[in-house]
Formats: structure tokens, sequence, C-alpha cells
């Protein structure tokens, strides 16, 4: 990682991201998503020499994290295993992609372990850099009802041994959602009183002190969370428009601007008291910048890099957006040329969405150092909080070998975060 930071002071440019959803074929029921088994919608896959011509172009512009996604990835395993190969051999260093759990279902048949080190070795033998599992509740069953798969949890602790054993510390991605804390959390949020701002954080620190603890007894090391995936009517006015298909209306995943503000005040208070026991990517920086934007007390972080060097690619056409909520700025095929310098947004910071937004804050003072180092001394005494909260992240990413997810956590390290 401390080789990709130097690379990017060298060249003046923070390293770009991808995301290429694999295809929208999903067999997951979640009540939060688009892309669900039952939506009726004519789905799609990417052909992998397709995407291989993506890959191959987005090395040449200097991307150096690709991230596949769904749908769900692991229906088309061997596909995967192709793709992360070929992105590790084109240089991309950073690649991730992600599971449902569906694999997970069977722990008790005989053949599942033996299954999952099947799996967990052709992984193994990729470069792949990080795994994803999902996971929606504090609660077992709640979790396994949202997606429709009976019996994963099991499955997921069973699984977790298998694959540290092969050198792969998967990480779990909560998406934030009101069943995390479990069926309580959504009774709560349900009460008459649950306007109270107070109350709000209380449930919300709860209920995500009760998702950490679940997951690391049932032995993740890592832990990321996706900020809520839907938009309101004031997002779509101001012109988004949701391409990618996890985006979703439903309550189970619509807060309110004030249950938001209090859902990030809450990260940003609970995140520290867990640090030192799982590895938690998401960065207090960023955390601190959405609360205070939800919180209507101004911007205090940096804009999105979305459309400038973060990009998505949709299944369902196989062209190029900014990312998955600007679906109507269609930019074509990736490996045509770049959009020009002059047509790209520079300031949108239109939604939460984290795959964007995190790096965006993590890698903001670093593009502001070297292409507007006056401005950076400026926003250095305005915001005191954000640039304490950024280096204090950037000393836990270090402790968290900058949460390379083929590393065992160093507990040592993470003990003086405690
Ligand atoms: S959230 Fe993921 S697993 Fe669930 S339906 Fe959507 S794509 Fe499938
Ligand atoms: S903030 Fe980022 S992810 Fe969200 S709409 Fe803007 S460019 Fe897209």
């Amino acid at each position: 990682m401390i080789k990709h930071l130097l690379k990017s002071l060298l060249t003046r440019r923070v390293p770009g991201q991808l995301v290429i959803q694999m295809t929208d074929h999903c067999n997951a029921q979640c009540p939060q998503c688009g892309m669900r088994v039952t939506a009726p919608f004519s789905r799609t896959t990417l052909a992998v020499d397709e995407i291989k011509r993506i890959i191959d172009a987005a090395a040449a512009r200097g991307v150096q994290a690709i991230s596949f996604t769904g749908g769900e990835p692991f229906l088309f395993l061997d596909a995967l295993v192709e793709l992360l190969r070929h992105a590790g051999a084109a240089g991309v260093a950073f690649t991730r992609t992600g599971t449902n759990g569906f694999l997970f279902q069977g722990a008790d048949k005989p053949s599942f372990l033996g299954r999952i080190s099947r799996i967990a070795e052709r992984l193994a033998a990729t470069p792949l850099r990080n795994l994803w599992i999902s996971m929606d509740s504090a609660e077992p069953g709640v979790h396994e009802r949202m997606r429709g798969f009976g019996g994963v949890v099991r499955g997921i602790e069973r699984a977790l041994p298998v694959f540290h054993d092969h050198g792969i510390y998967p990480s779990v991605n909560l998406g934030l959602n009101r069943n995390m804390g479990g069926a309580l959390t959504r009774r709560l949020l349900a009460q008459p009183h649950a306007e109270d701002p107070e109350r709000l954080h209380q449930v919300f620190c709860d209920a995500v002190r009760r998702f950490y603890r679940s997951v690391i007894d049932l032995g993740f090391t890592l832990v990321n969370t996706c900020y809520p995936m839907s938009i309101d009517v004031q997002q779509v006015q101001a012109g988004l428009s949701a391409v990618y298909g996890a985006t979703a209306t439903g309550d189970i995943v619509r807060f309110s601007q004030l249950e938001k503000a209090q859902l990030y005040r809450a990260l940003m208070n609970t995140i520290p008291q867990f640090r030192s026991k799982i590895r938690i990517f998401s960065p207090l920086c960023a955390v601190y910048a959405l609360h205070r934007e939800h919180a209507n007390d101004g911007e205090a972080g940096y804009p999105c890099r979305g459309g400038r060097d973060f990009f998505y690619i949709d299944a369902k056409d196989g062209h190029t957006y900014p990312c998955g909520y600007r679906g109507n700025e269609d930019l074509g095929r990736f490996w045509k040329p770049a959009p020009s310098p002059e047509a790209v947004i520079t300031d949108c910071r239109r939604c939460d969405w984290e795959c964007f937004r995190d790096p965006s804050e993590l890698f903001g003072p670093l593009d502001q150092a070297l292409s507007h180092p006056c401005e950076l001394g400026l926003k250095l005494l305005q915001h005191p909080r954000f640039f304490n909260l950024w280096r204090q992240d950037l000393r836990y990413y270090a402790a968290c070998d900058f949460f390379d997810g083929r590393k065992a956590p160093r507990t040592a390290a993470l003990s003086r975060f405690s």
C-alpha cells in the first residue's frame, strides 16, 4: 500500500477505482435490493472477454482497484476466478469481490467443509485481495429470512476457519438497514418517540454494537459498512438516477435525514470501541463528514471522485457510468477515450455510496496536497476535527495492514486502539 501511495505522489494522481457489475443475476431474496431473485426484469451477465477488455483499459489508465460485484458473482465462479487472475496479470493491485453467502448453506452436510475448502483453494490461487460476505443483521434468523438462505450463518461460522487456513480473511459487509441490530432495532425505530435525536442515536449505537459483537463471535476479523443504498426525492430532483440495481426504495434501507445524521453519529461513537477487536474499514473522517452533511452542519470533507477517477460498469449494457447513481450520464465503453476534464463534475456529494465516498475522503487530503497545497492549509484550519480523525484513520489503517484481506490481524498493533 505504501508503494502505491508513493506512486500516487510521484504521478500526482490518486489511485483509480472501477466497480464492475459482472452480472445482475442473483439468487437471494433481499427485500432491500432491486436485484432480488423475485424482481421481474431481464437479467444480463457480461461476457468474460468484454470484462477482460475493460480490465486492460483500466490498467492502462492507471486504475489500481477493481471490484467485481453483482448480483451474485459466485454464481459464475469459473469466470470470476479467470477475471481475478486477469486483473492481477494486468497489474491491478487491489481486487475484491463478494458473495451473498448462498455458498454457505448446507453446513451440516458431510460434504460441506470439502466444498468450501475447494472454493477457498481456487480463490487463494488468484491475486484476490479482499473477499466480502454480506450480513444484514446481528440476529442469524433475521439475516437468513432477509436473504432467504436458511442456516447460512452457521455455515459462515464453519467456513471462516477454512478460508483463514487458506490465507483469506473475509470481511463481513453490513448494508446499514433497520434490522441490523436484530428485530428489536426495527421495532424501536418504528415507535412514535423515535424522532428524538438522542433516542435515535442510542438505538443506532446499540444496533451497531450488537452487530459488531455478533460478527466477532462468528470469527470475522474484518468488517465494512455500506451506507444506506437508497436515494430520496430530493436526490432524484438533484439529477440522480440509480443505474446500479442494488439501489432500493424499500423502507428497510430508507432513512430520514434526521435518522441518517444520528446513524452516522452512532457509527462515529461506536467504531472506536471496537477497533482493537476487529479490523473496521469504515473511516471515521468519512463518517464524520457524512454526519455533518446530514445534520446540515456544512461540508467538512472532500467531494466524491465518482466520474473523475472512480467509475462503475453496469451489467445490462457494459457501459461506464460515473457511479451507480448517476445513470443519466452514460459514458459508453470504458475503452473509449475518457471524458474531457472540462466535462467532469468535480464536486459531487449527492449520495452516500460507501464504495466511492470512503476512499474519496481518505484520498482527499493527499490529492489536495498535490494539486492545491495552499487550500489544504486553509482547510486544515477550518476543519481540525476532520483532519484529526483522518490522521487517526491512517494510523489505524497502518495497524490493519491497510485491510489486506490476505493477512491475519496483528493483535498487538490493534491493541493500541483499545
Ligand atoms: S443485495 Fe446482493 S444478494 Fe441481495 S438481492 Fe441484491 S444483489 Fe442479491
Ligand atoms: S457522491 Fe459519488 S457515488 Fe454519489 S452520486 Fe456523486 S459521484 Fe456518484
